[in-house]
Order: C-alpha cells, then structure tokens, then sequence
C-alpha cells in the first residue's frame, strides 16, 4: 500500500483538498489531479457519470458524463467500474480504464477504489453543498427561487451594471382567496404549486421569477419580454386533483410594472414602487395592469400613512365628531342630527373622504364607528347634564360590522356604560349587494328594532338600491342621496318624477324619508312640495363642531330661511 503514501499520490490529494464550491469547479480540476497519480495507477480513461432520477428537478441538474482523464497513450477496453449511491435516487458510476497494453490486478483495483471513495466524498459533498444552498434559495413550496433569491440575483444584476435592461413586475393571483375559500388551502397549494411550473417556463437563466409568499411573484425579465409576460399570465390554465376529480382552471393576475432606472442601486425600493403599482390596479383603477408613475406613490404613501397612524390616532383622541342638523321644514328648527367623523391631524381637519375609505378598505372603520357611537353617548350625557335635550343622532355603521357576531351587545354596551335610552340614537346603513350580508343586515336592524333603535338606509337611490329589498327589511328612515336632490331644481327633471314615486312607495310602507344634501331654497320648496319635510344640507348647516352645535341647541334655533 505504500503506493498511496508516494510523491503523486501526495500532490494528486492536496490538488483534490482546495475547498471548492461547486462541483463544476471541481470537475475542472480533477484532470489536473489525477495526472499526478497516472503512471503510478497506470491510467488509461477515467470517467465519470452521475445520474439522478426521481421528481426533484433540482437533483436533475447533475446529470453528467465527464471524462476526467485520458491518456495519450490509449487505453484497454475492460475497465474497472464502481457505481456509488448518492443522495436520494441517485448513483455515481466510475469508469476507470487501464492504459494499453496494462490489466488492473486484484491490488490495483483495491488501490484505486480508495482513489474511487476520495474523489466520491468531494463530489458529494459539493452536491450537498449546492443544495443546502439552493435550499436557501428556494421557495420549498414551489420550488421557485425565494425571496432571498430575487435579492442575490438582482444585485449581482447591479454590480454588472446591466439592471436598466430590466423591468420588476410584482403579480398576484386574482381570486385567489376565493379558491383558497371555496375549495381548501390544499386546492389552493397545487394551485401554486402548478402556476409556478408555468412560470418556471416562461424566464430564462438570464431573468428570474419569484415567489415573495402567498400568491405574490416578482419577476425580473429583460425590458423587451414585459408585454409577453403580461400576455402569458393573463390566462394560465392550470389542472388539479380536488375532491378526485381532475379540475381545470384559467389563473389570470394582476400587476405593477416597474422598470428599473439606469443608475438603481435599490432594488428594495423597486419592490416597493411594483407594489404601490399593483395596490393602484387593484384598489383603485381596477385594472389588470399599472406601470408605476409618481402620482401613484404619492397615493399609496398617503394611504399606508392614514393606515400606520390609526391606531395612535384612536389613542391620543385625534378624531372629532361634528354634527349636522337634519331640519324640519315646517317648523323651521332642528329636528335631529348626523354624526360625522373628522380626523384633527397635524393641525389639519381631514374630511372622512380622506380616511374612511381606506380604513374599510383594511377593515379598521369598525374601531372608528365604535369610536363615534362612544363619543355621541358621551356628548348625550353631558348635554342632558347641562339641561339640553338633544334631538336624536345618526351614527354610521359600516357593512364591514356584519362580520361581527356579537355586534348587538357591542352596540348596547356603549349605550349602557353611558346611560344613554334608545331612543336619542339612529344607526345608518348603506345597502349592500350579497345576499349573506343582506341576511346579517335583517339581523341587526331587528336586533336594533328589539332594543328601541331606530335604524335608517343611508344614500338610497345609489348603488345597489332596490326597493323590494327594503320592504324586507324594518328600517324606519330612508335617506334619500344628495345625487337626487342635486337634480330635482331643474327643468323637466326625470329624477323629480322618480323620486316622487319613490317617496309615495316608501311613505306608503310606513317609513320616514329624509333628503339630504339640500343647497338650495328651491330644492327644499320642492322636497317640501312633495311631503319630504326632513332635510338636511348645506342649506342650514355644514355639520358642525361640539360647540357650535350646542349653542344651537341651547338656543332652540330656527331657520331664518323662507321655504
Ligand atoms: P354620508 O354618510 O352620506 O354623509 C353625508 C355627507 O354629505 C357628509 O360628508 C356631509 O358633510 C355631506 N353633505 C351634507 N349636506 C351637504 C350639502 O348640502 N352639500 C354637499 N356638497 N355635501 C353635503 P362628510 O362629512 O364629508 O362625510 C362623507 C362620508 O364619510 C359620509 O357620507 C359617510 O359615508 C362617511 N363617514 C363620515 N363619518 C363616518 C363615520 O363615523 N363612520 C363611517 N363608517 N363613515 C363615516
Ligand atoms: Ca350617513
Ligand atoms: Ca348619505
């Protein structure tokens, strides 16, 4: 055995010992090793072949034959072959051939399978190297590349100053969550797991796709692919096993597209700004497709602030309530009030249209009802104290309430801490357009009807408006949009031939009406033609602070308007 321990053998094992990374490199030097022991072991061919078999794409990848060594000098036709089991489903055979006119005896071959079992541990080694590191690279889920991924290849991308040929598009799945819902988290795992085979076929090795989590993709694909992309996931049909039935599916996405300037070095920002993109398609332009503009930044940077600032905004008592009168047009006086929320920020009075549609939007406007309705209690407690009876106040309540199973007692709760009957409050709905929350909405206003408050539908003739839908449910006032009223004062007006039928339907059902939105005399002579003596608008007042509303109230003001 001294053979191991000579010169060759020697400079053969530390050429082998240089801690290389991946097995190409390694492959590349072996040649140059293994001519320090080739006369010693009487080398003719020395090949290799690796084969993995099995569904890991990843192990695939290895699959070579190299031919390590070969002597000038030819070589014998028998060899002496060694196959070694790798990994999972994998073998490495090793071929080695003697020179001509050489036969390997029994002592050779147990010499050279040692060289075998060495130059085996590196190259596994390498190969478990390399897949620990893919690990880390890849989303296991889908196995596309991940998060931390996108961030090596896009910086490397930035070091080659070649980042401005590309363009970030950040997609997600429309409907996603609806085949999460209707048919279980596993459906909703193969059909990530089958989208991302397709779009494992769509990049190249120079591109990339991928998965930022849930059903977010990041693509970073050469400038002149864009349009093809937004082509090719606008429809992907993919298959699944659920419930053992094969189900096809046609998979579209929604994107923000973002190319990258010439001079980025801040691909997180990129990411952000895609992302303002898809929020703008989704939120806002309800599109399939955004390519990023500043104005959207702007936007979307307001409404993370609005989002961020809530919380401590409840906190520190930042919004206000201001209340606007709802007046009897016969006897002139105020006869109720709207409750109206403003947000008093940075020593700004913001209107609820710069804040309430994001807060529904991420399903933060149920704590800001709840803030209201506290504060109107409280404001009804103090002005019975101070010997004013207040007119019965509306409260918004938003659709996103019907969620909530307990909301009854949440409501009566408020009502008991602050001792408040009843009948001083009105909750104001808007209509909705499912049936499941028509039937959660029935709910609570029987719910409010048992405990003696009064319930109203708030811009009727908006939207999903249906009169057959209110007769099902006991709300006691319908409010009657601005968007009538603006149109009523105008010569051969069709909304006044309408809303006159509408309002002799609802009177007709027992119900109140309220118009509001009123600017004008003539507006409020016409309403009051009609019978429609509740209005409210602009005519009278603004909804207006605490204060000044009191005074009104203190005072038993009336109207000095000629109606
Ligand atoms: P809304 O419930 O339909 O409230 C009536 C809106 O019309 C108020 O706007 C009011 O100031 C405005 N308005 C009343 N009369 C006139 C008029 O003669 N002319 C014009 N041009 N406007 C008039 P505001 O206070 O800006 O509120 C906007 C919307 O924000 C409300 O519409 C409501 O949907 C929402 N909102 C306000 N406070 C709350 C709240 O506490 N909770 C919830 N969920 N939504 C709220
Ligand atoms: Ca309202
Ligand atoms: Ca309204």
């Amino acid at each position: 055995m001294n053979i191991l321990c000579s010169e060759g053998f020697l400079h053969f094992f530390n050429a082998m010992q240089i801690e290389t990374v991946s097995l190409d490199d390694i492959l590349n030097l072996t040649p140059d090793a293994l001519n320090n022991i080739a006369d010693e072991f009487h080398l003719g061919k020395f090949e290799i072949k690796i084969e993995f078999s099995g569904p890991i794409r990843d192990l695939k990848d290895y699959n070579i034959t190299r031919i390590l060594y070969e002597s000038n000098d030819g070589h014998e036709h028998f060899a002496h072959t060694r196959c070694i089991k790798n990994q999972e489903k994998g073998n490495i055979y090793y071929v080695v051939f003697p020179v001509k006119g050489y036969n390997y005896t029994v002592d050779d071959k147990t010499k050279l399978d040692f060289i075998i079992k060495y130059i085996n541990l590196i190259i596994t080694r390498s190969i478990t190297n390399e897949l620990l590191n893919r690990r880390q690279f890849t989303d296991y889920m889908t196995q596309l590349p991940n998060t931390a991924y996108f961030m090596k290849f896009s910086n490397d991308l930035g070091i080659r100053g070649i980042l401005n040929k590309y363009t970030l598009i950040f997609s997600n799945l429309k409907g996603f969550n609806y085949i999460n819902q209707q048919m279980g988290s596993q459906a909703g795992d193969s059909v990530l797991k089958e989208y991302s085979k397709k779009l494992k076929n769509f990049y190249s090795s120079d591109e990339i796709i991928a998965r930022f989590g849930g059903d977010n993709f990041v693509a970073l694909l050469k400038n002149e692919r864009v349009e093809e992309y937004i082509n090719y996931i606008s429809n992907i049909n993919i298959s699944i096993v659920n419930d053992n039935k094969t189900k096809t599916l046609s998979i579209s996405a929604r994107s923000g597209i973002y190319p990258l300037p010439a001079l980025s070095g801040n691909v997180g920002e990129a990411i952000n700004r895609a992302n303002a993109s898809l929020i703008y398609a989704k939120k806002i332009a309800d599109s399939d497709c955004e390519w990023f503009t500043d104005s959207i930044l702007e936007r979307i940077n307001k409404d993370r602030e609005v989002v961020s600032g809530f919380r401590t905004a409840l906190i520190h008592k930042e919004f206000l309530v201001y209340y606007q009168p709802k007046v009897n047009v016969i006897t002139k006086k105020i006869a109720g009030c709207e409750a109206l929320v403003r947000w008093k920020h940075n020593g700004k009075i913001l209107p609820p249209g710069m804040f309430v549609p994001i807060l529904e939007e991420e399903g933060l406007i149920c704590d800001l009802d709840f803030f209201v309705l506290e504060k109107v209690c409280e404001d009804i407690r103090n002005w019975l104290r101070n010997g004013i009876t207040p007119p019965r106040i509306s409260v918004n309540f938003s659709k996103h309430h019907l969620k909530n199973q307990d909301l009854i007692n949440d409501v009566i709760s408020i009502l008991t801490k602050y001792r408040i009957n009843p009948d001083y409050l009105e909750i104001e709905l808007t209509e909705s357009a499912t049936s499941d929350d028509f039937k959660a909405m029935t709910q609570f206003v029987d719910d409010l009807n048992d405990h003696g408050i009064r319930t109203s539908i708030d811009d009727f003739g908006t939207g999903y408006s249906s009169l057959s839908l209110i007769k099902d449910l006991h709300v006691n006032v319908i409010k009657i949009d601005k968007s009538f009223v603006d149109n009523i004062a105008t010569e051969d007006s069709k909304d006044k031939i309408i809303l006159g039928s509408i309002l002799t339907m609802i009177t007709g059902l027992g119900m109140n009406v309220i118009a509001e939105g009123c600017e004008t005399v003539e507006q409020a002579r016409i309403l009051k033609e009609m019978n429609c003596n509740m209005i409210q608008g602009y005519l009278f007042d603004k909804p207006l602070p605490q204060d000044e509303y009191t005074e009104k109230l203190a005072s038993a003001y009336i109207y000095p308007i000629d109606i």
